[in-house]
């Protein structure tokens, strides 16, 4: 599975520029990709005069501080609002319906569903898919869609599909940031967003809340070299007491992968944090190139890309979770790298 093929992007812009009412959703616990792109497109269709909505079926429904900033949000309704039945029901960022949490049964209620999607294990669960799994993000195939039904690319979509650019290639650093991912950001600037200050929102702005507990992730931090058939692994658990010490929610702790990813004496890094809403344990694993987190995480059913994967667990405690992802880990195969 590669570029989506001309005859199913003929198709969705036909029933996107079709309908009257699209009702769109992105995956649960939705990130930058997921916001951004389905944002972005949101605003496209509703320049167009179609009457949208926008969810995603998980709690907390609210925009995550750091993307508040996003705009249209004003499209947004909460999952037990959002329609039924849609005449026509477009996922982003989501590769199976259990992403879309309790919107997942649209998919058979929907009159229609377009997947827009870059995961590779994407079960290609609607009618129309505009599944590229190697694109950079999500925001790269709703910029092309943005294009096909001629929407002039305004600063607000340009700001929406900049923040899934650069929160799924890791700020440009990925290998996933071609050239052409390049030209697509340098085309979103030319609109004269501040992508300055987009960062600054996403990376550079926490409560002091935040500084404590990364404080705390850290000092727990451990590493074992051995691991990972020899690759090396560092990991950390936020308990339920952290967060709640912190005043934060599930959604600040993304960026502690980022630290913990730094230590060179480690392949994988993995972040264990209690779940303050649903219970349980969400796991997010980083590795460097040599071993495929997504497939691992996609045995303990979750999943991802190669490279940055998650899953989630109802053990009751870390402990058992991370040692079946480390007994996983230790037979994932090493990839040339
Ligand atoms: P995260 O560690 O939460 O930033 O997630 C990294 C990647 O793994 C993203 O592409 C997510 O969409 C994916 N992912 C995280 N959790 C899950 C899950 N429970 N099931 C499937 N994919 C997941
Ligand atoms: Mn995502
Ligand atoms: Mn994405």
């Amino acid at each position: 599975m590669s570029v989506p093929p001309e005859r199913q992007w003929q198709r969705a812009v036909a029933m996107l520029t079709g309908a009257d009412r699209v009702a769109l959703a992105c995956h649960v616990a939705p990130d930058g990709d997921a916001l951004g792109s389905m944002l972005a497109l949101g605003d496209a269709l509703r320049s167009r005069g179609t009457e949208v909505v926008a969810s995603w079926g998980g709690e907390p429904f609210e925009v995550p501080a750091a993307y508040a900033f996003l705009p249209a949000t004003d499209l947004l309704v909460p999952p037990w609002n959002f329609p039924a039945e849609p005449e026509l029901f477009v996922t982003l960022d989501s590769g199976s319906p259990d992403r879309l949490g309790t919107l997942g049964d649209r998919v058979r209620t929907a009159n229609c569903t377009i997947v827009v999607d870059h995961h590779a294990t994407n079960t290609r669960y609607g009618g129309v898919h505009l599944v590229d799994d190697e694109a950079a993000a999500t925001a790269v195939l709703v910029a092309e869609l943005v294009d096909r039904l001629d929407v002039e690319l305004s600063q607000d979509i340009a700001a929406a599909l900049y923040t899934g650019l650069l929160t799924d290639t890791g700020s440009f650093r990925y290998p996933s940031a071609t050239p052409a991912v390049h030209e697509l950001a340098a085309r979103l600037l030319a609109t004269g967003i501040r992508h300055d200050l987009i960062s600054r929102a996403i990376y550079d702005t926490a409560p002091f809340g935040w500084i404590e507990l990364l404080g705390q992730a850290c000092a727990t931090a451990r590493l074992d070299v051995a691991a990972v058939g020899g690759l090396g692994l560092v990991w950390t658990v936020v308990e339920a007491g952290d967060l709640a010490a912190s005043g934060l929610g599930l959604a600040d702790v993304e960026g502690v992968i980022d630290v913990l990813r730094v230590a060179q004496e480690a392949e994988v890094a993995v972040v264990v944090k209690a779940d303050p809403i649903e219970g349980g344990w969400k796991v997010s694993t980083r590795s460097k190139g040599a071993v495929d987190v997504g497939a691992v995480c996609a045995a303990l059913g979750g999943g991802g890309h190669l490279f940055a994967a998650g899953f989630t667990s109802d053990d009751d405690d870390a402990d058992t979770t991370l040692a079946r992802l480390r007994a996983e880990l230790e037979a994932a195969p090493h990839l040339p790298t």
